[in-house]
């Protein structure tokens, strides 16, 4: 069995974002030489995450509202965690969106369904973070 690692990094200039990563995840996969096995993709910080679906601009603005009435950001004064900091409303939408992924590999390719793409969301950004891409197969 082959094993492959990789760490992703970002630096988003915005506090929240959702960037799809699907074409540096295919170029690992290509990297890795993996035709048969399971691919996992994870964020590695605790106030973002890597989840699956359409890459749709309506629907990211839809998540965007959604999220914020979920765990508004303001008032920061709101939240416990918030103390000499400001991210918790980060860390539950990260708990939402979730924390990683795991894409079955197929003859070489991801075997995600049609409208399936990898995105990175991030909800504590304008700084270096990162995410990890782990394959496992032959
Ligand atoms: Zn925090």
């Amino acid at each position: 069995m082959k094993s492959y690692r990789k760490e992703l990094w970002f630096h988003i200039p915005t506090r929240r974002a959702f960037v799809n990563i699907t074409p540096q995840v295919v170029e690992c996969l290509k990297e890795s030489g993996i035709k048969e096995g399971l691919l996992l993709c994870n964020a590695m910080h605790i106030t973002a995450s890597v989840f699956i679906n359409d890459d749709e601009g309506g629907l990211h603005h839809d998540y965007e509202v959604w999220l914020e009435k979920l765990a508004p950001h303001e008032p920061v004064s709101g939240y416990r965690h918030n103390v000499g900091e400001d991210n918790a409303d980060a860390h539950m939408k990260r708990q939402i969106m979730g924390r990683e992924v795991v894409v079955a590999v197929t003859e070489g390719k991801l075997d995600l369904g049609t409208w399936e793409r990898i995105f990175y969301g991030e909800f504590d950004g304008r700084r270096k973070k990162r995410v990890l891409v782990k394959i496992i197969g032959d």
